[in-house]
């Protein structure tokens, strides 16, 4: 695929996502430090990041955005209803360079990008298609449903990166998360358990989707071989045979990408 899509980094402790062609490189949510970044971004052969895109103003989402953002000089978009709990996150309101964008679709150099509603439990949180007019990638992570217009803006993606943040047994039954936080990752307004998010990427695969991308794993709540056998068994029951489509989990510690993992998995 021409259109590159990729995890720098996926889980609590920090997300990063690249969309790329060619030599131009858009950054989804940037939650490294930009030491992190910059070796992890020169790893996958990134040569510069034309815009940082926003989901929504999560932690592990953003707190490496206002860094990256003024090293280099990258504009940052966001939504517009998500602009003023964004900007109470940021340190130096005035050198950040932020656009906002509304509900439609908007363009940025050869990208198209539409963002999508998504059920989260911030002001106004987003998922994004992003097309070059060819192929078109999606990024669904940090949801607690999918709902028909997660589903209606996923439809016809060649790639996604999709959300399989954990095993509903190991959650209920873990000692270590409270049972309010608990709570929290289960409701609609929480996180994709592994079940929902195969779920969900079966139904692409059916629809013509070529690669996924599973990310946004817990590490109290989840593990590689859970996910795996959830979409095994998942994409058993909806008959997708192994070759329908490219299957990957993005990790915290390395880079991922279709086609290729950077380094070993462990
Ligand atoms: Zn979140």
């Amino acid at each position: 695929m021409e259109l590159e899509t990729g995890t720098l980094a996926s889980g609590s402790k920090g997300n990063s996502i690249f969309i790329r062609k060619g030599r131009d490189c858009i950054i989804c949510d940037q939650g490294l430090s930009v030491k992190e970044f910059l070796t992890r971004a020169k790893g996958v052969g990134i040569e510069r990041v034309s815009a940082i895109i926003i989901t929504h103003e999560h932690t592990d989402l953003i707190k490496g955005v206002e860094a990256l953002s003024q090293s280099y000089n990258i504009p940052v978009f966001v939504h517009e209803k998500a602009f003023k709990s964004f900007m109470e996150r940021v340190a130096d309101r005035k050198r950040l360079k932020v656009r906002t964008f509304g509900d439609s679709p908007f363009y940025f150099r050869d990208f198209k990008i539409t963002p999508f509603r998504i059920p989260h439990d911030t002001v106004y949180p987003v998922g994004f298609t992003v097309e070059d007019g060819r192929e078109k990638t999606a990024v669904a992570t940090d949801l607690g449903k999918v709902t028909e217009g997660v589903m209606e803006n996923l439809k016809g993606c060649d790639s996604a990166v999709i959300e399989t943040n954990h095993d509903i047994e190991l959650l209920k039954s873990g000692v270590k998360y409270p049972e309010k936080l608990k709570e929290r990752i289960l409701s609609d307004f929480g996180h994709l358990s592994n079940e929902s998010g195969a779920g969900l990427a079966a139904e692409l695969i059916k629809q013509g989707t070529k690669a996924v991308m599973f990310a946004h794993l817990s590490e109290e709540n989840n593990t590689e071989i859970h996910v795996r056998s959830a979409y095994g068994k998942i994409f058993e029951e909806n008959k997708i045979k192994e070759d329908d489509a490219e299957i990957q989990i993005a990790l915290q510690k390395k880079p991922c990408n279709f086609g290729r993992i950077y380094g070993k998995r462990q």
